[in-house]
């Protein structure tokens, strides 16, 4: 069971607690290492970076990395409400990271902890994210999803009336390979997919190769984002939201396909 301590108490109507989103866009990938939460993570700043309002959910079971990419610390206290029924309602505050409100496993673990979860158990805490969360009103929810196949698309498919997906993918064949998995997976539980994007495009890993197979799989194409030392550094560092301060390859692809999703 996880505990939330803090509680700070206000007044609302029933109808205004919870989340109320426009658009919400899984990120996913086949398989891991292939930069998906990394990609999440800044798709989401830029979004914000346009002047969307964006909640951030890293529902990625096996590897939750993204407080640490976004150099949040911390745990989310807990919202309680009085609404003009007489209702007691309490819901979960996401952090802030940077002007994105972010919810995320690795809130509720520690660093070092490896985590084996159980089917229920993982079923109550994405019912905790999506349907216990403050999230409030949001242009977009991007969720950072674990890689492969699984549970947790079906069951955030269930829960909530997903825009659609963005597949994440390295240029080489065997990362696109997973891609397609990936792809059919979403297909099964009925999210649309939105498109692929290339991660890593360069001389070490080629290029071009995800806008081929997308054309092949009627996908559309998203774009590509080169392989950069910079981006790696931000992310380890904590600050990716600084992508977008100042002018740089990887800022321009990723302000491209934010235009393209
Ligand atoms: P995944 O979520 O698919 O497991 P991550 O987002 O954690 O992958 O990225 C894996 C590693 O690759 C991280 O160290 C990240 O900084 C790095 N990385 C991701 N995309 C790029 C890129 N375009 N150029 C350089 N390094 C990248």
């Amino acid at each position: 069971e996880v505990k939330f301590n803090v509680v700070v108490r206000g007044k609302k109507s029933g109808a205004r607690i919870g989340l109320r989103a426009k658009n919400v866009i899984a990120v996913g990938s086949g398989k891991g290492g292939v930069g998906k939460s990394t990609v999440a993570a800044s798709l989401a700043f830029g979004l914000k970076h346009l002047g969307a309002k964006v909640g951030l959910l890293d529902a990625d079971v096996y590897g939750p990395s993204i407080p640490h990419m976004a150099g949040v610390k911390g745990q989310p206290g807990v919202l309680e409400y009085t609404t003009s029924e007489g209702q007691t309602i309490q819901r979960i505050e996401p952090l802030d990271a940077d002007g994105l409100k972010l919810m995320s496993i690795g809130f509720m673990i520690e660093e070092e902890q490896a985590v084996i979860w159980r089917g229920p158990m993982l079923h109550k805490i994405l019912t905790q994210f999506v349907q216990q969360t403050e999230w409030g009103d949001l242009d977009y929810l991007i969720i950072d999803m674990p890689p492969g196949t699984g549970d947790v698309s079906l069951t955030l498919s269930q829960m909530l009336g997903l825009a659609g997906a963005v597949v994440v993918c390295t240029p080489q064949q065997v990362a696109l390979l997973d891609a397609v998995k990936a792809i059919s997976m979403f297909n099964q539980v009925k999210i649309p997919v939105l498109g692929m994007v290339e991660n890593m495009s360069g001389e070490i890993f080629g290029q071009g190769g995800v806008e081929k197979r997308a054309a092949e799989m009627k996908v559309p194409f998203l774009g590509e984002i080169p392989i950069d030392a910079t981006f790696r550094i931000k992310g380890d560092a904590g600050s990716i939201s600084s992508l977008f301060d100042d002018d740089s390859p990887v800022r321009d692809s990723l302000l491209r396909i934010t235009e393209n999703i």
